[in-house]
């Protein structure tokens, strides 16, 4: 039989420590003596289903670990409480072995503490006992019960004893644990702040490791580029070889080619000296031709000029116009007419009326002979073919002078202008005058002349000159005719517009501007118009630089005032004065191309404006053409006789061979 004694020997304090409180207080007193409050564990009250203690701190904490994996957790895990992790009863049934790490179990899972033999306690005087179970006394055995009292109270002073001393060692092994686990506990503080350090170091290994990871994803993505870059490099590369191989193919067709092209090119340039030596040649053979051109262009002048004089100087032409559509409404006719086949006569018939009465006596015909008589169909072009070797005479430096004489209403305007200078059909003889000036000067600057000229239109009324080329109300001064210089017979109008011009198409705007002028007073045209004198100039200058030739000459297209003499009788003041004015001038003109003819060493040019004006343009050097204008009405029979007279006088003029105005 085991006493209380006994049965604690050998057993976890833990057990001990039940049996004690089951078996009395002075047990549970020493126990509870033990100076680590803390350290004991909140239990569960003990109930009958509760398990057994050690099976409850097993559940508790799991089962127990092996010492090695305790120790290994420990170093790492961070400090736990105390009073978590060192259960009384162990520390009650042992020391822990050493003060070392792995000997320390920190923390509630892995509480595990190395259990020692308990310090030996003697052992009390046993009780009487009989067969294990403690004899009862007799109640009248009063000594054998003190007798057993006294064994217990020895058995308890002797436990007491055992106890005390068994607390003294527990104490001094709490001290040592105490030490023990100070030491723990700085060392775990230690091992904390090793562990912080480290998971800070964990940290800083861990960010770099990220940053290592980041900047390897990076390394791989750029890696990725690069490996694509390389693919598209490679097959460019692969291109470009293709390419290349092209190229120097190329570059072999191009070499043939270009020994070819030098081959050709040396050919070329051989055959380049050859032509600079033919052009050279040919060049000479130029020359030669040019002097040549330039003999037969004076020869042709000079057979034109021969042409033109043995047309004569002075050439009269005469032109009946057609009856207009209210003349052939009226049934007027043109009977008295006679036309011949050979264009160059005329004849005006009429028949003499008896005295006695009515019977026809045989008719009285007059005939004209011309240089050429156009009847009413000829066209501006036909009139103007005849004249226009005259006007190429005036490029050939001859002054030219064409008139255009009639009564009023015969077709003097119509000839020389035109109802409309612009169109081709019906432009006159001065629009048409001008564009052969110019067509013929553009063909000479190939022979080497080159031209200036310079227009002026002026009228002549009542002996007094206007300038046709600006408005009435912008003249500002009198038009007075001028020598140029003393030494000279070179005239000119002072205050006149000198227009120069450079095309035909400038001289047409100079020609409708006059139109436009001269029309202001439209009620009085007609009126005015017969009555004045229209003079439209154009002085031609040539230069042949080349053979040093120059011309100078004049081209003058006159419109004369009607040639229909008024019956003085009728006449008074200004009208009068006007038709003294006409007939002075016409009939001044007859004169002085009489006195040129009969060679008068007196030719009164001065006696009118109009021949003062046209003195240059009517000497001996200059040729002339008189247009006599016939209406083909025989009510104006009398006028067209008398103005048929006046011209076969001035053709039967011959004025000395002119002279071209050479210098
Ligand atoms: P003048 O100038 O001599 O007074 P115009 O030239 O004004 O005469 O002519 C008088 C009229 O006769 C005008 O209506 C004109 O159009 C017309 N006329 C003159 N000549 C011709 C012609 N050859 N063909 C057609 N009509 C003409
Ligand atoms: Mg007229």
């Amino acid at each position: 039989m085991e006493g209380p004694g006994s049965a604690s020997q050998g057993l976890p304090l833990t057990e001990q420590k039940l049996n004690v409180d089951q078996g009395g207080p002075a047990l549970t007193k020493a126990a509870s003596r033990l100076p680590i409050p803390g350290l004991r564990p909140k239990r569960p009250a003990t109930g009958e289903n509760e398990p057994p203690k050690q099976d409850w701190k097993r559940a508790r904490m799991g089962p127990a670990p092996t010492k090695r994996a305790s120790m290994s957790v420990a170093t790492l895990r961070p400090k736990a409480p105390l009073a978590a992790s060192v259960h009384r009863s162990q520390l009650v049934s042992g020391r822990c072995r050493s003060s070392s790490r792995a000997g320390v179990a920190i923390g509630a899972a892995t509480t595990t503490v190395m259990t020692r033999r308990p310090v030996p306690v003697p052992a009390a005087p046993k009780p009487a006992t009989t067969g294990g179970e403690e004899k009862k006394r007799a109640p009248w055995d009063l000594k054998g019960q003190v007798s057993d009292l006294r064994i217990k109270v020895g058995a308890y002073k002797e436990k007491t004893q055992r106890l005390a001393g068994e607390n003294e060692a527990l104490k001094q092994q709490l001290d040592g644990l105490e030490k023990e686990l100070k030491h723990a506990m700085t060392e775990n503080r230690e091992l904390g702040s090793r562990a912080s350090l480290l998971a800070s170091e964990l940290q800083v290994c861990q960010n770099q490791a990220e940053e290592r990871r980041q900047e390897a994803l990076e390394l791989s993505a750029q890696k990725q580029q690069l490996e694509e870059t390389l693919q598209s490099k490679t097959r460019v590369i692969g291109e470009l070889e293709g390419v290349k191989r092209e190229m120097v193919e190329a570059n072999g067709d191009l070499a043939t080619r270009l020994q070819t092209r030098e081959a050709e090119l040396r050919l070329a340039e051989e055959s380049l000296a050859q032509r600079s030596q033919d052009n050279e040649m040919l060049r000479a053979q130029v020359a030669k031709q040019e002097q040549k051109l330039h003999e037969l262009e004076m020869e042709r002048r000079y057979l034109h000029n021969m042409v033109q004089e043995l047309k004569g100087n002075i050439r009269v032409f005469c032109r009946v116009r057609p009856l207009l559509a209210c003349e052939k409404e009226a049934q007027k006719g043109m009977g008295h007419l006679h036309f011949l086949p050979d264009n160059k006569s005329l004849a005006l018939s009429k028949a003499e009326e008896s005295h006695t009465g009515r019977e026809r006596k045989d008719d009285i015909t007059y005939e004209f002979n011309f240089d050429r008589v156009f009847p009413p169909p000829s066209s501006q072009e036909d009139v103007f073919e005849e004249i226009a070797l005259l006007v190429q005479s005036a490029l050939d430096g001859y002054h030219v002078c064409i008139f255009a004489y009639g009564q009023t209403g015969s077709g003097k305007t119509y000839t020389m202008e035109g109802p409309d200078e612009m169109s081709p059909d019906t432009a006159g003889m001065i629009p048409r005058a001008v564009q052969q000036i110019f067509k013929a000067s553009r063909e000479m600057e190939t022979k080497g002349w080159k031209y200036n000229f310079t227009a002026n239109f002026l009228e002549i009324y009542n002996e007094s000159l206007r300038d046709l080329l600006v408005l009435r109300s912008e003249q500002s001064s009198e038009l007075e005719i001028k020598r140029v210089s003393q030494n000279t017979e070179e005239l000119y109008v002072s205050n006149l517009s000198y227009i120069p011009v450079t095309s035909e198409k400038e001289v047409l705007k100079l020609l409708q501007t006059a139109k436009a002028h001269r029309s202001v007073a439209k009620t009085m045209l007609n009126e005015h118009s017969s009555r004045s004198h229209s003079l439209f100039q154009l002085r031609i200058e040539g230069r042949n630089a080349s053979q040093d030739l120059q011309t100078a000459s004049v081209l003058s297209l006159v419109d004369l005032a009607g040639s229909e003499r008024l019956d003085k009788s009728l006449s008074k003041g200004e009208r009068l004065r006007e038709t003294q004015a006409i007939n002075s001038s016409l009939s001044n003109l007859g004169l002085v191309i009489m006195a040129l003819s009969s060679k008068e060493a007196h030719v009164p040019y001065r006696n009118s404006k109009l021949t003062y004006l046209l003195q240059n343009s009517l000497g001996g050097n200059s040729k002339m053409l008189m247009f006599v204008n016939i209406s083909p009405l025989e009510e104006n029979f009398s006028e067209s006789l008398n103005a048929l007279r006046f011209a076969r006088k001035v053709n039967e003029c011959v004025i000395g061979t002119a002279q071209t105005n050479r210098k």
